[in-house]
């Protein structure tokens, strides 16, 4: 439809009070700067104007209405984005003091660190008696042992030491790796007494985590910590400098290797070891089947002298190895047995 013609016919509203426009139409007022066919420089054709001043200001009025709703429609989006924009947590985090930015999933309780976790392991116990000796039972005495060693790692400020089992029922090797494991275990003393048939085997021994694995360095450099200052006492030292590497066979048969073989075997050795997840050391304290070596390791006095020298190599390895050593100085080679 020609907007420049009013409606005619049927289109005519009948209850208007004015009356019906007349077939010859005066020609309408033109618009004010009105350019009817004016082509716009980029070539299309500008809208035809209002022809009167009555549809001119039923233009400007829509125009003016459209315009309104664009710009609410407008500040609409802006709040909106603005809002989600102050909302998302790396703008929220600008906006707020450094210590109380909070992060999205607030991280599980854990304990404060009080010092180096040192876990000790009382080898036998809740049920498991380990071997008979001639004056008690392997339990008795590596449980004894424990709790004089940690008597000394908690009068020391640099230790949080820990047990890898509280005896009162049977707890599988696997099981104390993973309760030694949970307890943030940075270093591990398994402690057990050797056994034999002729009251004549003697002698201290002990296991460091075996080569190939994770850890066999700083083990055994924990293991000969140890061992030396059980040979320094005149207790004899078995196999090279008392430091072993064993492993099972499929079959649960034993197989000793001396220090110096650093072949790396299939075959696991003591699961306590392999699963603890830090350096350890499993050491056989003495022959609890032989009079000496109950006498200077295995009777009471003995086994506080055991815990003391426990208590030193684990000075001594935190000296060397701990947080507070000095990082520049390497892990001795496995190789390098003196
Ligand atoms: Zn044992």
């Amino acid at each position: 439809m020609d907007r420049r013609t009013p409606p005619t016919g049927p289109r005519r509203n009948p209850y208007r009070s004015s009356p019906p426009p007349r077939r010859n139409v005066r020609p309408a007022r033109p618009m004010p700067n009105a350019r009817p066919g004016v082509s716009r420089p980029g070539g299309r054709s500008a809208a035809p104007p209002p022809a009167n001043y009555r549809q001119y200001a039923r233009h400007r009025r829509r125009g003016t209405l459209l315009k309104k709703v664009a710009a609410l429609l407008v500040a609409a989006v802006l709040v909106g984005a603005v809002f989600v924009v102050l909302n998302a947590p790396g703008i929220q985090n600008l906006f707020q003091p450094e210590e109380e930015a909070q992060p999205a999933v607030a991280p599980v309780e854990q304990p404060e660190p009080t010092g180096f976790v040192v876990a000790v392991d009382p080898g036998h116990g809740g049920g498991d008696p380990g071997t008979e000796g001639i004056s008690f039972t392997e339990e008795e005495m590596t449980w004894d042992t424990a709790r004089r060693l940690m008597e000394l790692l908690e009068a020391d400020d640099r230790f949080a030491p820990v047990m890898t089992t509280d005896g009162t029922e049977y707890e599988r090797p696997s099981q104390r790796a993973a309760n030694a494991r949970e307890q943030g275990a940075q270093l591990l003393i398994s402690i057990h007494g050797n056994s034999g048939d002729d009251p004549e085997y003697a002698g201290f021994e002990c296991y460091p985590v075996p080569p190939g694995r994770t850890y066999n360095a700083e083990s055994l450099a924990f293991g000969r910590m140890i061992a030396e200052r059980f040979g320094q006492t005149g207790e004899r030292l078995r196999g090279e400098g008392g430091v072993r590497y064993l492993y099972y066979e499929d079959n649960n048969e034993k197989h000793v290797y001396e220090v110096s073989d650093t072949s790396v075997h299939t075959d696991t050795s003591f699961t306590l070891l392999e699963e603890c997840g830090c350096p350890a050391v499993l050491a056989e304290q003495c022959f609890i089947t032989s009079p000496a070596d109950v006498d200077a390791f295995g009777d009471e006095d003995g086994r506080q002298a055991a815990a003391q020298i426990y208590y030193e190599a684990i000075c001594e390895w935190y000296d060397t190895y701990g947080p507070q050593a000095d990082t520049a100085s390497p892990a001795p080679a496995t190789d390098s047995l003196t």
